[in-house]
């Protein structure tokens, strides 16, 4: 009997058999008045000693139970509790700001605690808080009166500075912060550009622009876009102190462009130190010997496009190459591995580089600004690698890159190179790729259904 009346109340404390709108109510009551649980349990010993006959009564009252019933719910502390406690402490979150410097950060998070800024002022340990940048948060944990009890500064995505105190001083401290990744996936669907269906879809540039870059053997961002070209992405974030310190892992993308599907999935192999690379779903490597498009890709480069590039070259028969519209001074890349063969003027070209490369390809980049100080004739050149700029020098009366790709000489599309393809996943490794491609499908797939969302947005963009 005694057991039966205690149950009653962890029941009761669970929300199993009291009705919900009691719940609350008798919960809070429970724990703000612990006596009064007493009060009741007395009530119901007393019932007991009423009812039950007296051999069955236990000469102890077990009192274990009842702790057991305000253990159950989750716990606001209890007001002793909380007066007895040490001071408790609020973080404070204040941005630093262009021209700041410490003391202002300071007064402008509440700090009221001259001790920490003497040391602050006096210690040459309080150092880090000179190297300000712009935009990164300085958190405090303040007591009521202002007092710190904590510190800290996030110095770069790899040191966080604190200051704590202890006791009557301060101590300090640096350590490397806790990094949290988080994968997004997300869709897009192209009405006016690349960067509008990106911005729509809440794409951060880096993974737009590395999203270019993975599928830049394949397509040419420059000028093969359509409206209605659509696009699926997997990338990660990462977090530092709930600060987004670096966006851009790619872990997939699929491209939709004039009705051709491309994708790419980053494999690594598991033995393997390297960062990984590309594959389509096939296993086959996405990396192709040449680019399609051997400029710098950025949100400049790809809204740029002057009406008119080359008066010069009204046929189609003088012009051999393909023109790339971007501003002076937009990164060239190097358009495959080769070898500098030529640096310097010629011409129509104006200022010109051509790289050899195997199977008697050449490419040519025209009309250069300037050349990278790292490009020499006779060096040796990876794909992607920056060799010049964009300028307008030679016959071109607006800037852009002129790009020529020839075979024996003989102007031709880069497509159309024949060379060996890079290897593909191999056989080892195939099945756990095709498992890691069924995956990503999967999180582009639900960001398919989400796109909803890109819908509503992309009616606000022109
Ligand atoms: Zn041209």
């Amino acid at each position: 009997m005694q057991k039966q009346n205690s149950h009653i109340v962890i029941e009761a404390q669970a929300g199993k058999e009291t009705e919900p709108f009691l719940m609350p109510f008798l919960q809070r009551l429970l724990l703000r008045w612990p006596s009064l649980i007493i009060f009741l349990f007395g009530l119901s010993c007393v019932a007991a000693f009423a009812f039950v006959p007296t051999n069955d009564v236990p000469t102890k009252i077990p009192t274990t139970t009842l702790t057991l019933a305000l253990d159950l719910p989750p716990k606001p502390p209890l007001l002793d509790d909380v007066l007895a406690d040490e001071p408790t402490f609020y973080w404070v979150e204040e941005r630093i700001q262009r021209g700041d410097v410490i003391g202002n950060v300071l007064s402008r998070a509440g700090l009221n605690d001259p001790e920490v800024r003497k040391f602050i002022v006096s210690d040459p340990a309080a150092r880090p808080l000179y190297r300000l940048r712009p935009g990164r948060p300085l958190r405090l944990a303040l007591d009521g009166q202002g007092k710190l009890h904590e510190l800290r500064l996030l110095l770069s995505p790899e040191e966080m500075f604190m200051i704590m105190r202890e006791g009557d001083t301060f101590k300090t401290q640096t350590i490397i912060p806790e990094r949290e990744i988080r994968r997004e996936q997300r869709f897009g669907e192209i009405r006016s550009s690349l960067f509008g269906a990106a911005d729509a879809a809440g794409i951060p540039d880096a993974v737009t622009i590395g999203m270019a870059n993975i599928l830049g053997g394949e397509i040419d961002f420059y000028h093969d876009l359509r409206q209605g070209d659509r696009f699926s992405v997997v990338y990660e974030m990462t977090y530092v102190e709930g600060e987004l310190v670096n966006s851009g892992r790619i872990l997939a993308a699929e491209f939709i462009n004039r009705g051709n599907e491309y994708s790419a999935y980053l494999w690594q192999s598991p033995n393997s130190e390297q960062s990984g690379s590309y594959y389509n779903a096939k296993g086959e490597s996405s990396k192709k010997a040449f680019l399609r498009a051997p400029l710098e890709f950025s949100r400049i480069s790809s809204n740029f496009s002057p009406a008119r590039l080359h008066p010069l070259f009204k046929s189609k028969r003088a012009h051999t190459g393909t023109d790339f519209a971007a501003p002076t001074g937009t990164p060239v890349r190097a358009g495959g591995d080769g070898v500098v063969e030529f640096i310097g003027k010629k011409g129509g070209y104006g200022n010109l580089v051509i790289l050899r490369h195997a199977g008697e390809i050449t490419t040519y980049y025209g009309h250069l600004s300037r050349f990278a100080s790292t490009t020499k004739k006779g060096k040796r050149v990876k794909q992607g690698d920056v060799i010049a700029y964009v300028g307008s020098s030679g016959w071109a009366t607006g800037p852009h890159l002129h790009y020529e790709f020839r075979v024996a000489n003989k102007p031709r599309d880069p497509l159309k190179a024949v060379l060996p393809p890079s290897p593909p996943i191999s056989d080892e490794y195939k099945e756990l790729f095709l498992r890691q491609v069924m995956v990503m499908q999967e999180y582009m797939q639900l960001a398919r259904d989400m796109s909803g969302i890109t819908t509503i947005a992309r009616a606000s963009f022109d």
